[in-house]
């Protein structure tokens, strides 16, 4: 598919993904189409799409209405839990008001106890995700999906198929093939885009409901990224910035523009917004489909997990791969597990690698802007 419009117009587009999306899904919805929304990197989309439902990433990303969700939970919680809830007391979010069920992991404390009372308005169904990934771990894991089918199954009157969560993996591969072809773009050094524009992409591609789409959008946005970097379209060069941490998205994209209105560039992701979700496949040559998921979907690095091994193999080859400069790691207020693990991150990045690292956290207010921006730049100046 050729990409006739302009990379700008392109980003632009994939910004505004999520909110051209709130359509969609009721069109969906009207078509009879079940939707199953999530609010983790560790669900096991291929599943839901095997029955041909459509999966819908939950999270919320604004402080809208985190006033509301204060009234039932602890102020000092995760903004992304109080967030993802008070849009769903609210029924404020489309996705969450027409998923049929919605499908959360025992991750942290915060979000396995908000399901709770999340379950008392809404069909919710709780996968239970080993917080290790030992072999036992793994058997409990393929179990845990194993049931999530038959929930499925018996729910919705259907029967799911090996074939067709054989066809959804492949699906699933295809486009995680194209987005990991798109983000290793910022292997060039000057960078070709901006860290923001990626991320757009990155983050809009996940509102895409026909996942088989993806592959030929995204291959001909990245031909059109390459053609134009031959041609010398590229960005200054600029101190490289990975950055890792909790999730990104919506208020929390303050962080990247501080980055890169204050003279850097940021080249990727550490993160479920980023390579956490995208870098590793399914074995489609696994010829059993629930082995294959559990294994993939299990080995994901996320701080949850104890130890977490996965999360500095992954960081030290991003590190690696986009000649990093420095890493800055965005901690959401009150979350423990990514702001326990970040003293073993900074060690990881500044002693054994010896790039400079630097942590902020953050919540999803604008009220520290000054302060990031501030931070930041004093941050880059020194690299
Ligand atoms: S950071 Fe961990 S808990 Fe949060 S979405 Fe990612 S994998 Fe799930
Ligand atoms: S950012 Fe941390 S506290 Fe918030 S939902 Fe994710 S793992 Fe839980």
């Amino acid at each position: 598919m050729e990409v006739i419009k302009d990379l700008p117009e392109v980003f632009e587009e994939f910004a505004e993904q999520r909110k051209n999306s709130f359509l969609a899904v009721k069109q969906l919805k009207e078509k009879g189409i079940p939707i199953v929304g999530a609010y983790c990197t560790y669900f096991p989309q291929e599943i839901a799409m095997a029955m041909g439902a459509a999966t819908v990433g939950l999270c919320s990303t604004s402080d809208e209405t985190i006033p509301v969700a204060e009234r039932d939970l602890p102020k000092n919680l995760c903004p992304l839990i109080k967030s993802s809830y008070g849009f769903a007391i609210t029924d404020k979010c489309p996705f969450f008001y027409f998923s049929d069920v919605v499908v959360g992991e025992t991750t942290c404390d915060g979000k396995k106890k908000m399901y709770e009372y999340m379950s008392e308005f809404k069909d919710v169904f709780i996968m239970e995700l080993p917080n290790s990934q030992r072999e036992e771990s793994l058997k409990l894991w393929k179990s845990e999906i194993i049931r999530f089918k038959e929930y499925l199954e018996k729910k919705f009157d259907v029967e799911i198929t090996e074939d067709q969560i054989r066809e959804a993996i492949k699906v699933n591969n295809a486009g995680r093939r194209s987005l990991k072809r798109l983000y290793e773009v910022m292997r060039h050094d000057p960078a070709p885009i901006k860290g923001h524009d990626l991320f757009k992409v990155l983050y809009g591609s996940t509102f895409k409901f026909d996942r088989s789409a993806i592959p030929a959008e995204v291959d001909a946005l990245v031909d059109k990224i390459e053609k134009e970097y031959a041609e010398g379209v590229m960005q200054e060069k600029k101190p490289r910035i990975l950055v890792t941490g909790c999730p990104i998205g919506g208020a929390t994209e303050k962080v990247i523009k501080a980055i890169e209105e204050n003279g850097g560039i940021v080249v990727t992701y550490e993160s479920c917004s980023g390579a956490k979700s995208i870098d590793k496949l399914v074995d489609e040559e696994n010829p059993d489909v629930y082995d294959a998921l559990a294994q993939r979907y299990l080995e994901i690095g996320c701080s949850v997990m104890t130890p977490n091994p996965n999360r500095l193999e992954l960081l030290g080859r991003l590190m690696d791969e986009y000649q990093v400069d420095g890493v800055i790691e965005m901690l959401l207020q009150a979350c423990h597990t990514y702001g326990v693990e970040s003293r073993g991150i900074r060690k990881f990045v500044n002693e054994e690698r010896g790039i400079p690292y630097m942590s902020v956290e953050t919540d999803y207010s604008q009220a520290d802007i000054g302060q990031l921006n501030t931070r930041i730049a004093a941050f880059i100046e020194m690299l």
